[in-house]
């Protein structure tokens, strides 16, 4: 999709810390991490937000989540534990409108999140 920038990094055209990729998904550290480990892991496709998913769409959701896992063991933070999160528009605090499963450790996590 045009003008959307996750779009871009997943075709390579715009540079990001990728740390991982396959035909369905890329993995790439946040631009302004909230953790020590912080990567976004997204479709290559473009997918606005979790209200736009369709049932189509459950392998690569799920996709999302294996390559968490692996980046989190890769990371060093899979026994400590993490966080795997994904806001939904506005008042879910989504700003980049391409889902993106958020992996953040390395520190403690608080709950409730703000
Ligand atoms: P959201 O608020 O939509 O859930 O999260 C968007 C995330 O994307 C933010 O954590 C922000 O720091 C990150 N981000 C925004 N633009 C870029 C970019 O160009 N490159 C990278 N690597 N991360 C970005
Ligand atoms: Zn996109």
């Amino acid at each position: 999709m045009e003008d959307c920038i996750f779009c871009k990094i997943a075709a390579g055209d715009i540079p990001a810390d990728k740390v991982y990729e396959d035909e369905t998904v890329v993995a790439f550290r946040d631009l302004n991490p909230q953790a020590p480990t912080h990567v976004l892991v997204i479709p290559r496709r473009h997918i606005a937000t979790v209200n736009d998913l369709s049932v189509d769409d459950e392998a690569v959701v799920g996709r999302l989540f294996t390559v968490a896992r692996e980046v989190a063991a890769q990371e060093g933070i899979a026994d400590a534990g993490y966080r795997t999160v994904m806001n939904c528009n506005e008042a879910g605090g989504q700003a980049v409108y391409h889902i993106h499963l958020h992996l953040l450790g390395g520190r403690m996590m608080h709950w409730p999140p703000g």
